[in-house]
């Protein structure tokens, strides 16, 4: 059972039917689920779904999923919010700074929710081998996925991707190549290889679900706020998906009466070295032309080219937020920071959201009143650390005095 209505482009309104396999539109753009929210708002009451347990399926009245066997579980947490006390205290950040912290999904990172979700409707359409262009964590959410399902999976990653994400593809049952280009160059070889190789091509917003899945952020957020959204959200920026996904959230939320019109201020933040979204966000533009020489350590928002790059473009706006790049530096400076201080490891891509926090706030672009949330969107674990070399040699007389 479900309570979708049927698809459409998000580009020209196009309409498609639901239960069949769709790539993206007519148009070349993203294809978005649309649903009876009426109905959702009459079978589920805020007080039933809080009495569950669990993870994103905790949703599953708002997702596409009709059969319960074919919704795929690896162990789906509810994400904690995490509130940044000490520097909160620096800052005099009295609105709060809360860290939502997906690292703790399956799989280390928030993938895991667009992908648990593509792979459960590949199920339940019938699919058997899906494949896909990824810096790292995509990959190795739909190798755990696919392989919970009993499915094949091929990917393809730049051959600079952290050894770490390729490995645990590889453990994980994926079939996995490096290629020595980026994102978009895996992408074409994965569109390619759509009619030769005969696989179903997952890659960002290229199949209407994975934003079904990365929508559970907005609804868990809203959840967890206890319905009362933040006055900002800072968003690690690649593809967007999750972005466009909590806007989609939200506007579901408010047409089934759960909240009212108020929003954050949606904030892409984007590394110097790769800003497609901010450049087009400050010329006013609507589509974001490819990044030539993408370049940041922060793999998951290193996306030269995003496909949904109005759909960012139109949210950021619409919430009065903006696009913000931050400095390479300021990215680890962020990161070795909040470790030491408040003892939470956040990934590069969750560090720049601190970072562009901070830069707003001295820019005056954010309030120290504002309440603002920022997203780490996988765990700090997965990423290279700085090297510790500091030795005891236990043959020696040990020198106390230095550990004081
Ligand atoms: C994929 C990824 C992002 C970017 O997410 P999008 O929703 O595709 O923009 C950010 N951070 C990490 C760690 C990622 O893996």
């Amino acid at each position: 059972m479900t309570f979708v209505t049927h698809l459409e482009c998000s580009y020209t309104g196009e309409r498609y039917r639901a239960g069949e396999v769709h790539g993206l539109s007519a148009a070349g753009k993203p294809l978005l689920v649309h649903y009876d929210l009426g109905r959702i708002g009459k079978a589920l009451t805020k007080k039933e779904l809080t009495a569950r347990h669990g993870g994103f399926w905790r949703y599953r009245e708002f997702l596409p999923v009709s059969h319960e066997q074919n919704r795929i579980s690896l162990g789906e947490v509810m994400t904690p919010l995490i509130r940044l006390k000490h520097t909160e205290e620096k800052l005099g950040a009295r609105g709060g700074i809360i860290v939502k912290d997906e690292g703790r999904l399956p799989t280390g990172s928030f993938k895991a929710r667009g992908l648990a979700l593509a792979v459960s409707m590949a199920k339940e359409l019938g699919l058997s081998h899906l494949a896909m262009p990824t810096n790292g964590n995509a990959g190795a959410a739909m190798a755990a996925y696919a392989s919970a399902a009993g499915m094949k999976t091929t990917i393809f990653c730049p051959d600079d991707t952290p050894p770490v994400n390729v490995e645990e593809i590889a453990l994980q049952g994926g079939d996995v190549y490096l290629v020595n280009g980026l994102i978009n160059d895996c992408g074409k070889i994965v569109g390619e290889g759509k009619e030769k190789a005969g696989w179903f091509d997952v890659s960002t917003l290229k199949e209407p679900y994975r934003i079904e899945g990365k929508k559970t952020m907005g609804l868990e957020l809203a959840e967890q706020l206890d319905w009362e959204l933040p006055d900002a959200i800072f968003y690690p920026t690649g593809g967007g998906t999750g972005l466009i996904g909590m806007w989609k959230a939200f506007n579901e939320l408010e047409a089934i009466g759960w909240i009212g019109r108020k929003r954050p201020k949606m904030i892409a933040v984007q590394a110097a070295g790769c800003a497609p979204i901010v450049k087009a966000f400050e010329a006013g533009e609507e589509h974001a032309p490819l990044w030539e020489n993408a370049q940041t350590a922060a793999a998951g928002i290193r996306v030269p080219a995003a496909v949904g790059d109005f759909l960012i473009l139109r949210a950021v706006r619409a919430s009065g937020g903006y696009a913000m790049a931050v400095a390479e530096e300021a990215i680890f400076e962020a990161r070795d920071r909040i470790a030491r201080e408040e003892g939470l490891l956040l990934c590069p891509e969750g560090a720049a959201t601190f970072a562009a926090y901070e830069q707003s706030l001295k820019e005056g672009r954010i309030s120290t009143s504002d309440r603002v949330v920022l997203f780490n969107c996988a765990t700090g674990l997965k990423y290279p650390m700085p090297p510790v070399s500091k030795f005891i040699d236990r043959a020696k007389p040990v020198d106390y005095s230095q550990f004081k």
